[in-house]
């Protein structure tokens, strides 16, 4: 297929149904949430990162995985499957600008610096990160955690005696901790950027929590006023339910905070003409309204992740004719060294949840 055939979208589902059905047993089709409607009917599970990390370890007999969202976490799958198996992803270039937000570099600066304070830290890496800062966290007695299980990451760490130090996202762990009855006052702001000499150990004391000055640009989008908004045009009764992506000051005022997965079984359990204003990514949203219409649900704000749609049906219909054709293409990989210990951090991630 060359970039320029024009093909129609109903077309290419005709040769993806048809590449599926050749491939068969032999391929496993794995989609985030945020992924295009097309691509979430072509896969054999769509779920958030927990649902599809706990899945990928669980795919055994396919001889293929083929991964669709951003590139960490087809790195992921690779790392949770057999050696045997294949891992492909239609878009390697499509990265999480959130997870490119710590580098390995970086929080190695950081560790040291905040060792030689003496206090007992534990490293917790949310899954949209490199896999060399999941090796880290797995070298150094830390975990790797996910939107629907950070409470249970961060409460084990604290129940240690230990500080967690929680990278990337900045506004996942400020929520978290703040769940947890943690104060901003109680908790350090890491700044990447910020020269590592000017720091002063003085300002860490007596600090529950570190986080790392990261965010996912889609959901930081949301404001309050986007809340104002909502309510003004679809009344006060509106429930506003948000990802803990979001700042703070969003999290705060909505009805309800959780995962994608979270988001999708409260909105499905509500009673039929229930009112719900989502903040998380578009396509998500649009899907759970498409299936739902017996509810008014509205976006807080239409706004989606560009890196996601990087994925597109056209480019993974061609993995999966690349495959039927046994043609080569590129594979997901991960240094080996990074796969062990990537891999113990999230045997602790799936242990505690
Ligand atoms: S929605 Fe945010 S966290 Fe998720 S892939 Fe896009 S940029 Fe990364």
């Amino acid at each position: 297929m060359t970039k320029d055939e024009q093909i129609s979208q109903d077309k290419i589902n005709e040769r993806i149904a048809a590449a599926r059905e050749t491939l068969g047993k032999d391929l496993v089709i794995l989609a985030h949430y945020y992924q295009n409607i097309n691509i979430v009917r072509a896969a054999d599970f769509v779920g958030d990162s927990l649902q599809l990390a706990q899945n990928a370890s669980r795919q055994a007999d396919a001889k293929y995985i083929v991964f669709c969202a951003v590139s960490f976490m087809a790195e992921m799958a690779r790392i949770l499957c057999q050696p045997h198996q294949r891992v492909f992803h239609p878009e390697l270039a499509a990265k999480c600008p959130l997870a490119e937000m710590a580098v390995i570099n970086d929080v190695e600066k950081a560790w040291t610096f905040l060792k030689g304070t003496g206090m007992r830290i534990i490293p917790v890496v949310y899954v949209n990160s490199r896999a060399d800062l999941k090796a880290f966290c797995g070298k150094h007695d830390g975990f790797v955690c996910t939107s629907a299980n950070a409470a249970k990451a961060m409460n084990f760490v604290l129940s240690q005696g230990a500080i967690p130090l929680f990278f990337p996202d900045e506004n996942l762990g400020r929520n978290t901790a703040h769940t947890m009855g943690i104060t901003d006052d109680e908790m350090f702001l890491w700044e990447p950027y910020t020269d590592i000499a000017e720091k002063d150990a003085s300002f860490i004391a007596g600090k529950k929590v570190i986080l790392w000055r990261g965010f996912c640009y889609v959901h930081v989008a949301f404001k309050p006023s986007d809340m104002a908004d909502v309510k003004k045009t679809h009344g006060s009764d509106i429930a506003i339910i948000v990802h803990p992506e979001c700042i703070s000051e969003v999290v705060q005022r909505s009805d309800y905070v959780g995962s994608t997965s979270f988001i999708k079984s409260t909105v499905e359990a509500a009673a039929p003409g229930s009112k719900w204003a989502i903040g998380t990514e578009i396509n998500f949203v649009n899907r759970l309204k498409d299936d739902h219409p017996d509810k008014l649900i509205v976006p807080l704000k239409e706004w989606g992740c560009r890196e996601m749609a990087k994925v597109t049906s056209l480019k993974f219909l061609q993995v999966l004719e690349n495959l039927v054709q046994d043609k080569p293409q590129p594979e997901v990989t991960v240094h080996p060294d990074d796969a062990k210990y990537a891999k113990i951090a999230l045997e602790r991630m799936l242990a505690i949840t």
